[in-house]
């Protein structure tokens, strides 16, 4: 089994940027990122130190945080005992493309809904279908996870029981179309020449 290297995962973030342009920074070594973690305390919505530590975010707040940037929990293409391997980096760049891509279809809008239950179990479980490609054009579609567990996840992020449902109900949709061979997220339509050269001496399913 071959694991990406270092420069594949770099030249994979170069390639997306075609896709979606965004800054790239380390979330801890960010003032303004620790005054979004309190804003999202307060708001009930993840707590200060799990948000800084444990996620990585995409954001564009204007006058505050502009361009579109991705604040990673982990440096990018390096990996360290414990902390994000670098093909889960390469999901989490293709995942937050994915909210690169919603963030440009309208800013304003997605700040504002995101702190709305429904909307932030809209905007992530059609990012989190992005990890399911992913995983599904690596290993294959058992590879998937669980789509009541991949709905589950969406507690973290202080989701409502019924918007919960509502994204198991939508992972079991769109993870069918992935099954029988569909592209379903644009993030992943846009990664996927990449994958398939560059990246394809990671591939264990032909
Ligand atoms: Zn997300």
């Amino acid at each position: 089994m071959a694991n990406p290297r270092s420069e594949t995962v770099l030249a994979m973030y170069d390639f997306m940027q075609g896709f979606e342009r965004t800054e790239l920074k380390v979330k801890s070594e960010c003032e303004e990122m620790v005054v979004v973690a309190s804003l999202l305390d307060c708001f009930g919505i993840i707590k200060k130190d799990t948000f800084l530590n444990d996620y990585t975010t995409t954001l564009n707040i204007p006058g505050l945080i502009e361009p579109t940037t991705i604040f990673t929990n982990f440096k990018l293409g390096v990996e360290v005992p414990g902390g994000r391997d670098l093909w889960t980096q390469m999901r989490t760049i293709a995942h937050e493309k994915m909210h690169a891509r919603q963030i440009s279809s309208g800013v304003l809008v997605f700040d504002a809904r995101y702190l709305e239950s429904p909307y932030r179990a809209w905007y992530e479980s059609h990012a989190f279908i992005v990890n399911c490609e992913m995983d599904n054009w690596r290993w294959g579609p058992g590879a998937m996870p669980d789509p009541d567990l991949l709905a589950a996840r969406l507690k973290s992020y202080a989701c409502k029981q019924v918007d919960i449902d509502q994204a198991a109900a939508t992972y079991k949709r769109l993870q069918w179309t992935v099954k029988m061979g569909g592209i379903v997220s644009e993030s992943f339509a846009a990664l996927k020449p990449f994958l398939d050269t560059e990246g394809a001496y990671i591939r264990e399913v032909a």
